[in-house]
């Protein structure tokens, strides 16, 4: 069997075992310590967000922000629907509802129209959403700019889910850096990895420190371990920091490498579409910079003879690629569907002829080749 080409593998650069060495040589092997800190810098002068905590998950990132916004039983917070579970999954740990907000068709990602249905929603329940989570799904950035000034009209804190989107930006300006909290991801499978690890970005320097504070333990000022608030075990580690350390020296490379596989796939669709076919991929909106995380195809089987986009998974599957369907919405989700949803049929729809294809930065000219094949026997 040839070797098995994933959606998205981690691509180590050359220094990450440097960082690593020194932790070692330094002893410096805890949840705390020099590369943390060197990392949090890295990455608040990356985003231009002007504080990070560096945290064990994105997940923890988004529990964190929720817990210190205040979110409790009772209380509603407002989610795109089309994400990964990881978006949603903190809303329920605090015990709150979460409401659910359609996609609009240009980035995929929350649809400003149904998301002040849904906060008029909230609203006539008597009750103030504690947050709004808009997504960067994919790494195409979010209308974000008409997302924050409709939060800013009703005064509710964004939190930025940019785990998929880490240098994608919109007008020059970073994802992650235009809510009150922005959150990234390092699991494996993004665009840099510290092979589990995120961080929580804010410009409020006490939020930061109170979010290191929960991290670890929520430990008081004093000599015996005393403690006035439940904590959180959720800091990165100081070997891990070494390889996120590395990879931020590769960040740009890694960026320059996704988006170059979406213009080879732009580059064979167009082949494929002059022989009758219909299959999109998702342009940039004006003024944003995608980081191309992973390329993404909308096939329509009617208007593509039927073939549906199953069928090439099945068929990238039976030659060991790895390809995955668009990211099933919340509000379909068994454990979610239950909960408020503000929207139409929009991310449902992205759901039934979406396909995510091989993306991985280091993708070779053999594994292309494998690709191409199978696109190419699909779509003949
Ligand atoms: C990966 C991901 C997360 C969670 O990050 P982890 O580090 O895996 O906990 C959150 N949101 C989105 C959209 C993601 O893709």
């Amino acid at each position: 069997m040839k070797h098995k080409i994933f959606l998205s593998s981690p691509h180590i650069g050359h220094k990450e075992q440097e960082y690593i060495k020194n932790a070692f040589d330094t002893n410096w092997i805890a949840p705390l310590g020099p590369l943390v800190s060197g990392f949090e810098k890295e990455l608040s002068g990356y985003t231009g967000v002007k504080h990070a905590a560096a945290l064990s998950s994105g997940t923890a990132a988004i529990h964190l922000a929720l817990i210190m916004l205040g979110v409790k039983n009772d209380d509603f917070v407002i989610c795109q629907s089309f994400t990964f579970a990881a978006t949603a999954n903190p809303i329920r740990y605090q015990g709150a509802t979460p409401v659910f907000v359609d996609s609009e068709k240009e980035t995929w990602n929350m649809c400003p129209k149904h998301l002040e249905n849904a906060i008029l929603f909230c609203l006539e329940n008597g009750k103030r959403p504690k947050a709004v989570i808009p997504v960067h799904l994919y790494g195409m950035p979010a209308k974000i700019n008409d997302i924050v000034a409709i939060a800013d009209k009703y005064d509710i804190p964004v939190v930025e889910d940019a785990a998929e989107s880490l240098g994608a930006s919109v007008n020059g300006k970073q994802t992650g850096s235009f809510g009150k909290f922005g959150i990234l991801s390092f699991n494996g499978n993004k665009i840099i990895t510290t092979s589990g690890g995120g961080a929580l970005l804010s410009d409020d320097e006490e939020l930061i420190k109170k979010a290191r504070f929960l991290a670890t333990q929520a430990r008081d000022n004093a000599p015996h371990y005393q403690h006035s608030q439940i904590g959180y075990n959720y800091r990165l580690s100081n070997v891990l920091a070494g390889i996120g350390m590395g990879q931020m020296e590769v960040l740009n490379e890694r960026i320059e490498n996704r988006r170059k596989n979406f213009e080879r796939y732009q580059h064979c669709f167009n082949q494929i579409n002059n022989k009758g076919y219909n299959i999109s991929l998702l342009p940039e909106a004006e003024n944003s910079f995608a980081n191309r995380w992973l390329t993404t195809v909308l096939i329509n089987p009617d208007e593509n003879k039927g073939i549906t986009r199953e069928k090439l998974r099945l068929a990238f599957e039976a030659e060991n690629i790895e390809a995955r369907p668009l990211w099933k919405p919340m509000h379909l989700q068994p454990v979610f569907q239950n909960f408020p949803y503000f929207g139409e049929r929009t991310a449902e729809n992205l759901f039934n002829i979406g396909l995510c294809l091989p993306s991985g930065s280091n993708l070779n000219d053999d594994d292309w080749r494998r690709i191409e094949n199978v696109l190419f026997e699909v779509f003949e």
